[in-house]
């Protein structure tokens, strides 16, 4: 993918609403060539459109030195179905592919663009507030029971105490789950349950998180509600890329991610908005805005700032993004996007490209290339002959001709487990 035409057209198209009509402010000169309007000219009445400033997941290679950002959730913790919360997906393209945060109701999104459990195994987070960890279980079990055949990898900030850390949030994480883990590692496989953690220092200022030689991630303290929050700076093929998570504006966020390629940060929408839309008391909206997160005044002077190629603007409900982007546009007039849940942005050297991704409703699992491993005999089965002894024969037995059928094709004889059980009637 790299076709920076697609820009163009991009902010020729009134498609985007809210984004597109704020580009178009910044760029009077986008009409010029009309053959590339809304897409592209579509040369006869059966023909093929030359460009649809769409995502279709899974269907363009990156270059090599390009990245691509999915917004997976660009919300508040309180769940709709129309938007989740904090989710971006960075895929490299040298292949890898990390998850900073993973808010309640990402999933959904994450899973419609259908790619393999095996390759969504490596999570940022960037504070623990349940927006921006809350679906952490769906890619567990869940990537667990589509296939993925390896741990998950989390890295995430320390706190004041070790209590209030990210290594402490996911043992209490395995903990609360430990019912599904042990059930499901007897009844699947018990690797891929596994969470690794890589806690680091909140306290540390650029310094590396992360390094596999290709990508480089650093980190920055946040401000917002107590200790602990960080920031991501992100490196990859002389790219920077910036994940803000929630934070009031902070002097670490200005000096280090100054002429950065592409920043996401949060904007909050103004108090008048949590106070007559949201229903809080007006001594809480005008703190939530503007004290321990940035409001688009706030977020616009930060960018204003700190210059980068493309800003984006999350963690606000999409009814309010028209008033936001005034109030953005109050104090910042560079190149800028409003998130909403699956838009996409091709990032290189050569341009940022904006489109919404297209995705089903109903996606299922995709496998990988890698076979997950089998059962593993040694897992102590959770079930004792107390409750096997309620298992009613006829209700099993009624299954008998579909199985059969089924083990015939598969191949499943030597593997079949019902002849041990009493009630079985072939
Ligand atoms: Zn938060
Ligand atoms: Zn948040």
């Amino acid at each position: 993918m790299r076709n920076i035409n697609h820009y163009k057209t991009m902010l020729t198209g009134a498609a985007l609403g809210v984004t597109a009509l704020l580009v178009l402010q910044h760029a009077p000169n986008a009409f010029v060539d009309s053959s590339e309007a809304a897409g592209g000219m579509v040369p006869g009445p059966n023909a093929k459109a030359p460009d649809r400033y769409v995502y279709y997941p899974g269907t363009e290679v990156l270059d090599e030195d390009e990245v691509r950002v999915v917004a997976c959730g660009t919300g508040m913790p309180d769940q709709r179905r129309g938007q989740a919360a904090a989710c971006f997906l960075f895929e490299f393209g040298n292949g890898e592919k990390f998850i900073f945060d993973i808010g309640t109701g990402a999933m959904r999104n994450l899973n419609a663009l259908m790619i393999p459990p095996e390759f969504l195994t490596k999570v940022f987070i960037s504070h623990l507030h349940t927006d921006h960890w809350g679906d952490l279980d769906g890619l567990w079990a869940g990537g667990w029971t589509a296939g993925r055949p390896v741990p998950l990898e989390i890295w995430g900030p320390s706190g004041q105490t070790p209590e209030m850390g990210t290594a402490y949030a996911v043992d209490g994480f395995m903990r609360a789950f430990n019912w599904d883990f042990q059930t499901r590692q007897f009844k699947i496989t018990p690797i891929p349950g596994q969470i690794t953690v890589h806690e680091f220092d909140y306290k540390q200022i650029n310094e590396i998180v992360y390094d596999d030689g290709e990508i480089v991630v650093r980190s920055i303290p946040a401000i917002h509600t107590g200790d602990g929050p960080v920031s991501y700076i992100i490196e990859y093929a002389d790219l920077k890329l910036v994940f803000g998570g929630d934070t009031a504006p902070n002097k670490w966020f200005v000096e280090h991610t100054k002429d950065a390629d592409f920043v996401i940060h949060e904007a909050f929408a103004g108090p008048e908005y949590f106070k007559k839309d949201y229903g809080q008391p007006a001594q809480l909206a005008w703190r939530a805005c503007c004290e321990f997160h940035s409001s688009g005044p706030a977020f616009g002077k930060v960018m204003s700032e700190i210059s980068p190629r493309h800003a984006v603007a999350y963690h606000t409900m999409e009814e309010a993004h028209q008033q936001l982007l005034l109030d953005i546009r109050s104090t910042y007039d560079g190149p800028l996007s409003v998130a909403m849940d699956m838009m996409t942005w091709n990032i290189s050297k050569d341009g940022v490209i904006e489109r919404m991704a297209v995705s089903p409703d109903r996606a299922s699992a995709v496998p990988g290339p890698t076979p997950q491993p089998g059962p593993d005999s040694s897992v102590p089965n959770p079930m004792s002959e107390f409750t096997y002894s309620g298992e009613w024969g006829p209700g099993f037995n009624a299954q008998n001709d579909m199985l059969d059928e089924f083990s015939k094709e598969n191949d499943l004889k030597d593997v079949d487990w019902r002849p041990s059980k009493a009630w079985y009637k072939p």
